[in-house]
């Protein structure tokens, strides 16, 4: 089975559809949360996910939208859109956003935003809080996102080795645990402004990272024009 894996959508349409459109054949599409927040399309973004049949989990930014207190932890520029997306989320699009998961496990697989302890607030920045978090990892493999960095955690002998992926580059798992990061579609911050997303071939056990150009510009317009934090559109141009 091969399966792209997507994170962090934050509510940039062209983002997804551009990867949507450069994933190749896959027989299912994963996602890791925060499919909202920051972004100008959070119903059209919920409405692609549900209509191409996505599974997957909860995000902090999900949450909130959701009417969860996790808004209270956000900064000024994320609680700033978070507002609004509450305030323009559909009835459907919110029960959706709530009705998800905070972990799904499917084979060998278990989908979580932040860690698999922590999976709605726990950044997996460092070998020892991967290292925890692959004590307490039930399956083989934990896909998380949240830190909108493309990274994978991956252990050998009782070490961990980080790997820092690139486009196109391929991990070899080798029946080998590990934590896999996708990095971010809708809102990178590794200083490469193309989406970030993965493969995941379950028959070679194979990780491939991708980056994909979209339109920014189209998305920096539409989020002046209904009133979001211009740092938050500024940054995309960056990736950072
Ligand atoms: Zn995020």
């Amino acid at each position: 089975m091969r399966i792209a894996v997507l994170s962090d959508i934050h509510a940039n349409l062209p983002a997804l559809d551009a990867v949507l459109a450069d994933t190749g054949a896959v027989d299912a599409i994963w996602h890791l949360g925060d499919i909202v927040g920051y972004g100008p399309d959070p119903d059209a973004v919920v409405d692609r996910l549900r209509t191409i049949g996505a599974i997957g989990v909860k995000g902090n930014h999900d949450a909130a939208a959701a009417g969860g207190s996790e808004i209270e932890w956000f900064n000024p520029d994320a609680r700033r859109a978070m507002e609004w997306t509450r305030a323009t989320i559909s009835a459907r699009t919110r029960a959706w956003l709530d009705a998800l998961p905070q972990t799904l496990v499917h084979g060998d697989c278990t989908l979580v935003h932040g860690s698999p302890r922590e999976p709605i607030w726990e950044y997996v920045t460092s070998v020892p809080v991967a290292q925890t978090n692959l004590a307490v990892l039930a399956s083989r493999l934990g896909l998380h996102g949240h830190t909108h960095v493309p990274v994978a955690f991956l252990e050998e002998d009782g070490r961990i080795e980080v790997v820092s992926p690139v486009d196109g580059s391929v991990l070899e798992l080798r029946g080998r645990r590990a934590l896999v990061n996708p990095g971010g579609v809708g809102q990178p911050r590794d200083g490469d402004p193309r989406s970030s997303f993965l493969v995941l071939d379950t028959d070679a056990d194979t990780v491939s990272w991708h980056r994909t150009a979209y339109d920014i510009t189209a998305v920096q317009s539409a989020m002046r024009a209904v009133g979001l934090p211009a740092s938050l559109a500024a940054r995309l141009s960056v990736g950072l």
